[in-house]
């Protein structure tokens, strides 16, 4: 079954959100930053890969998915892009796996932001000759 699903490239790529942070006075910005770094905790489910979603044929030669009829499906699979042309990939069989999966994306999606927020904000006060750490 995961055979005749043939090859399917996952592009990944990661676009970051723009925070209007020029348009911000630096006590907002370092506000802001303490937030952040409040709420910044590595999950341990923390999870960089995708979930995908495919329909597929099966292996039964007389079937209707053969016939022009629906795929059976929905089947999930986790991807994971290591490096340019290494992707890891796997079938997630259960619910149970299904639903840790995309939990564990999440996770990894929502630090990702927080920390690219904090970076965007260090960006900012160093453009304005400001510290970045309390010393
Ligand atoms: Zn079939």
């Amino acid at each position: 079954m995961i055979d005749t699903l043939g090859f399917f490239a996952i592009l990944a790529l990661y676009m970051a959100r723009i925070y209007a942070n020029q348009r911000k006075s630096s006590l907002a910005l370092r506000q802001r930053k303490d937030f952040l770094l409040t709420q910044l905790k590595i999950a341990p489910d923390s999870l960089r890969a995708s979930v995908v979603e495919r329909f597929a044929p099966c292996g039964k030669a007389g079937c209707h998915c053969h016939q022009g009829g629906p795929k059976h499906g929905p089947y999930y699979f986790l991807t994971q892009c290591l490096a340019v042309g290494k992707i890891n990939k796997f079938q997630l069989k259960t619910l149970a796996q299904q639903k840790a999966a995309k939990a564990g994306v999440n996770h990894y999606r929502q630090l990702l932001e927080q920390l690219e927020e904090l970076s965007q904000i260090n960006a900012e006060l160093l453009r304005r000759g400001e510290a970045l750490a309390d010393e």
